[in-house]
């Protein structure tokens, strides 16, 4: 399978290193080394705990 770059600014899928429309250096969607979704969720999972903590619920 092919390895699709994915556009920051834009968006697009393309397998060039740079963005057809914007020129914008391209990344793989998914990093090998860490998820950037993850870490959100994560970091939405502290703040809920947080919330608990403060009504006094955890
Ligand atoms: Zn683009």
């Amino acid at each position: 399978m092919e390895h699709l770059h994915n556009c920051g600014s834009c968006g697009k899928y393309t397998m060039e290193k740079a963005c057809a429309s914007c020129n914008t250096e391209t990344m793989l969607p998914r990093p090998p080394k860490f998820s950037l979704e993850d870490k959100y969720a994560e970091l939405r999972r502290e703040v809920k705990k947080e919330g608990l903590r403060k009504k006094g619920l955890y």
